[in-house]
């Protein structure tokens, strides 16, 4: 698997099913392995935050998700052969995990009742699927959260609590819960449970869907700066902007 650097933040080449491959492989591991799905906002967090980089850069599995980091690849010669989006790849794991059965999933984070609602949903498109349990993202403690997943006899967890906290969550407390596969799904429930819509295939195909999001929540605006700062530096770096990932980095 071809693995790459964007602005110093890790990044995996591969298409959506050798990702679900990986993602199969994890399963008979023993260890509780990070997944990541990686846009410019995430790579410009890890621009500030020495602890986020780390962590992405420690991840098992990065996915290149936002075409921004497809941009980027192109721009400096690496071609990375498709965007792999988050809310994409949870649903195909899930058919993946209703189909063999042996491996119960946890969906944990968004407000209270969304989780629910996602894990029905998901349940009705694919009836075999193993649900452990759903919870929702604004909880004090960890603690209750750990035992709760960990009783659930759950080995995987779509945690939805927003980046970084989603990762450093899993990465902090996901060997105690148990789990083998943690993926960090960001505001994928709200998407699954029908709460918010994903936005229109013009706008996908467009690659334009950070648009879209701008477009229904202006008030987050503050966050999409990212995107044009992303881009600057980008062009700044030039060909420096994407490496080849090195064993020890
Ligand atoms: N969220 C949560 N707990 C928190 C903060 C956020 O469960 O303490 C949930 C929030 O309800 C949403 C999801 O995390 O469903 C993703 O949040 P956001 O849209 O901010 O993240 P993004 O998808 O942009 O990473």
């Amino acid at each position: 698997m071809q693995t790459y650097k964007i602005l110093g933040v890790k990044c995996h080449s591969l298409t959506m099913d050798e990702a679900l491959g990986r993602l199969q492989e994890f399963l008979q591991g023993d260890k509780t392995c990070l997944v990541v799905t990686v846009g410019p906002e995430m790579i410009m967090r890890a621009q500030e935050d020495e602890d986020f980089k780390n962590l992405v850069n420690a991840a098992d599995l990065v996915v290149p998700d936002g075409s921004g980091v497809l941009w980027a690849a192109s721009r400096c010669g690496v071609k990375i052969p498709e965007r792999i989006a988050g809310v994409e790849l949870i649903d195909r794991f899930a058919e993946i995990l209703a189909a063999r059965k042996d491996n119960a999933l946890f969906l944990l984070g968004a407000a209270p009742g969304i989780a629910e609602k996602a894990g029905e949903k998901l349940k009705e498109k694919y009836p075999g699927l193993p649900l452990g349990g759903c919870r929702d993202g604004y909880f004090k403690e960890d603690g209750p959260v750990v035992e709760q997943i960990k009783q659930s006899g759950a080995r995987v967890v779509y945690a939805a609590l927003g980046s970084p906290k989603q990762e450093k969550w899993i990465r902090d407390r996901g060997a105690e819960a148990c789990i083998k596969v943690g993926i960090g799904v960001g505001g994928s429930f709200d998407v699954i449970s029908g709460a918010k819509k994903r936005a229109p295939q013009l706008f996908i195909k467009l690659r334009l869907e950070w648009l879209y999001r701008l477009l229904c929540e202006p008030s987050r605006w503050r966050r999409f700066l990212a995107i044009p700062r992303f881009m600057y530096l980008v062009v700044k770096n030039g060909r420096g902007a994407v490496e080849e990932w090195k064993d020890g980095n």
